[in-house]
Order: structure tokens, then sequence, then C-alpha cells
């Protein structure tokens, strides 16, 4: 087992960073984090409510693609653990401007995985985990059958998948050829708090809550392994502490969903918490043009996570859902401020202004 004393965690202020940081300090209370992110559209300083009370917790606003600054939080604060999310991380944004996608996924962990090189080959640590967070989407999609493996070659087929693919790759060449500890997970689609509300379930409950058309692409039924995000951070935590250096691990819910049934029963829970009659949020969807090169279907095979470390969901899907609709609802402050501003434009040029 490596217990990492002090981590420098990418992307922190986002989704999964945050619930990462809320939950990983939860479990080592002694632990120190610097949490290096670079606040754009995505990153949110209110998902760290309560954290920054933390005496080992510290945020520097900054680029993962600044080398310069990596070096120096490496080393001033001898980090022996680097765990990865920042990242752009929308698949239509990447349709419609793959560029940054490239700098930000591709050289982003470039830089990181050169700069935590040097650090780690210059001893000045005495172990050290090069942990980089990735995504199921970097197989491609599957057939009605089957399941993604860590074996399953890498075939994405978007933008920001092939961005990932491409970090992921590079993961992979800095352990075969500098030998250095590196990790890699791969995870199905997260749900949960702090989820931006571009994303299909937060999405849906958003517009549900203010009563706005529920835009479901083609025909909906492409499908989705879903997993509670505090779920996907408990089997981060433990890859880091307990997997061997070079491994890759799948992480998923075993937890299959047509798109399409996910909002149905979305509408349907809403239903009873808005005190909206049964079917009336149901008639609020209307499928839209299908995304280009929309995946059919991901599946997870996480088998190998649970048998060799032990990790398994905590949550069922129907109390995380209802969890996370209550979030939801409970936090209409924290959703009210990311909708504002940048977010309004964006969605109107997805949607229009519906
Ligand atoms: P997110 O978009 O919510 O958060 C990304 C964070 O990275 C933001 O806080 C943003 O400010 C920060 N960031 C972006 N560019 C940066 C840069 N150049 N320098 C520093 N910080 C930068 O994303 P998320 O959903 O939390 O995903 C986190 C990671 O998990 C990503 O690597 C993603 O590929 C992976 N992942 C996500 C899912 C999912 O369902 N959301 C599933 C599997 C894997």
């Amino acid at each position: 087992t490596f217990i990492p004393g002090s981590l420098l965690v990418t992307g922190g202020a986002g989704f999964i960073g945050s619930n990462f940081i809320h939950s990983y300090i939860a479990n080592n209370p002694t632990c120190s984090i610097i949490n290096l992110d670079a606040l754009t559209y995505a990153g949110n300083l209110n998902n760290l409510k309560g954290v920054e009370k933390h005496p080992g917790y510290s945020f520097v606003k900054g680029d993962i693609c600044d080398a310069g600054l990596v070096a120096t939080l490496l080393a001033e604060h001898n980090i022996d653990a680097v765990v990865h999310f920042a990242a752009e991380s929308h698949v239509d944004r990447s349709i419609t401007g793959p560029e940054i996608f490239v700098r930000t996924n591709v050289l982003g962990t470039q830089t990181l995985l050169e700069e935590s090189r040097k650090h780690w080959q210059s001893g000045a640590v005495e172990d050290f985990r090069f942990l980089q967070i990735s995504t199921d989407e970097v197989y491609g999609s599957l057939g009605d059958s089957g399941y993604f493996t860590e074996t399953t070659p890498l075939a994405a087929n978007s933008p920001y998948s092939a961005s990932k693919a491409g970090a992921d790759l590079l993961v992979r060449a800095y352990h075969e050829t500098y030998g250095m500890p590196t990790l890699n997970t791969r995870c199905s689609n997260n749900y949960g708090p702090y989820h931006f509300p571009e994303k299909l379930i937060p999405l849906m409950i958003h517009n549900i809550i203010n009563c706005r058309p529920l835009p479901v692409y083609g025909d909906g039924r492409n499908v989705r392994d879903w997993l509670h995000v505090r779920d996907h951070a408990a089997a981060v935590e433990v890859v880091l502490k307990k997997a061997a250096s070079g491994s890759v691990y799948n992480i998923g819910g075993n937890n299959e969903w047509h798109n399409i049934d996910i909002v149905n029963l979305v509408c349907d829970l809403l239903d009873v918490r808005l005190g909206r009659k049964p079917g009336e949020n149901r008639e609020l969807i209307t499928f839209v043009k299908d995304r280009p090169g929309h995946d059919r279907r991901y599946a997870i095979d996480a088998t190998r996570l649970k048998n060799e470390l032990d990790w398994e969901p905590a949550r069922t899907f129907e109390t995380g859902i209802q969890e996370t609709i209550d979030w939801y609802l409970a936090n209409q402050d924290w959703v009210a401020e990311v909708t504002s501003g940048a977010y309004r434009e964006y969605y109107t040029t997805q949607y229009g202004d519906k």
C-alpha cells in the first residue's frame, strides 16, 4: 500500500475533482492537497465549500500547460502523487471547437508528465504516483452486447475522446519509456452533486424544475453506464493507494441505461417531488437532431478492479439518483450561479433560446 503525503490534484474545482477532494480529505484528514485549476467555465470554487477550512488544503489558480508553475508546485510541496482530473470534458463542445481539447487534454497532460518525471527522477520524494483520470469513451462504441475491458483497443470517435486517448497513451509511454510510476483509470458516466448542467442528468433536472423542453438526442436509445461520482472518487483512492505501477483499471457501475429511460425516470421522480401530475414532466421531452458520431453504447467491465483491489460501488442507482435530485433541489443557488452568463450563451447556441 502506498499512502501519499502530499497530493497535487488538477481540475479539483470541476465536477469529479471537487467530489474527490471532499471525499479524500474526509478519509485522510492529515493529508495535504494542492488543487491546481484554471477555473474555466467548468471550474467553480463553490464546489469546494467547507474544504477551504482544512489546514492541509490550498488552491492555486493556474494552467496545467504552465510547466514552470507545475515544476514549482511539485518541488515546493514535496508532491508524491499527482491525481490528474483537469480536462476539457464536454463532447458537444469538442465538436464545435476541438483545438482547446488537444491543448488541455494532450499538451496539458504531457506537461504534467514531463515535470513529474523530472521531479520523480530528482529523488526529491521517496515514492511517487501519477494517476491519469480517463474515460470509457476512449474505447469507442459497442454494439448491443459485450463490454470494454482494460485490453480493449482504444478507438476514440469524438475529438474529446481522441484527446483523452492521446493523453492515456502518453501516460503509458512515460511508464514504458522512463519507468515512471503511472496509473490510469477509465470510468463510465458519472452523476451526482456539483455536476455542470450541460450534462444529461443535471440538464434534465434543471429544465424540469424550470418547465423547459428536455432535449434528447436522436431516438434516445443510446446506452450509457452510470456511476455515482462519490463511488468514482472512492475507486480512484483505492487505485492510488493499492494499484501496481503502470496499471490500468476500468471503473463502472454495472448500471446500463438507455438515455430516454434515464430521462423518463428523472421526470417521474420529479413529478412526485414537485407535486406535479403523473406523466406531466414527460411532456417536456423533445427529441433533437442526433450528435454527429454519437457512440451507441458504452459498457464497462470493472471486474479487474473488484477482483484485484476489492472495490465495488457503495450506492445503488435508485438511492444515488434520488439523492442527486434532492441535492439539486436543495442547491438552487449553486445552479443559478453556474447557469448564468457564459453558460446561457452556450446553451442558446446549442439548443436555441427555449
Ligand atoms: P469538469 O469539466 O467538470 O472539470 C474540469 C476541471 O478542469 C474544471 O475545474 C476546469 O476549470 C479545469 N481545467 C480545464 N482546463 C484546465 C487547464 N488548462 N489547467 C487547469 N485546470 C483546467 O470535468 P469532470 O466531469 O469533473 O471530469 C474530470 C475528469 O474526469 C476529466 O479528465 C474527464 O475526462 C474524466 N471523466 C469524466 C467523466 C464524467 O462523467 N464527467 C467520466 C469519466 C472520466
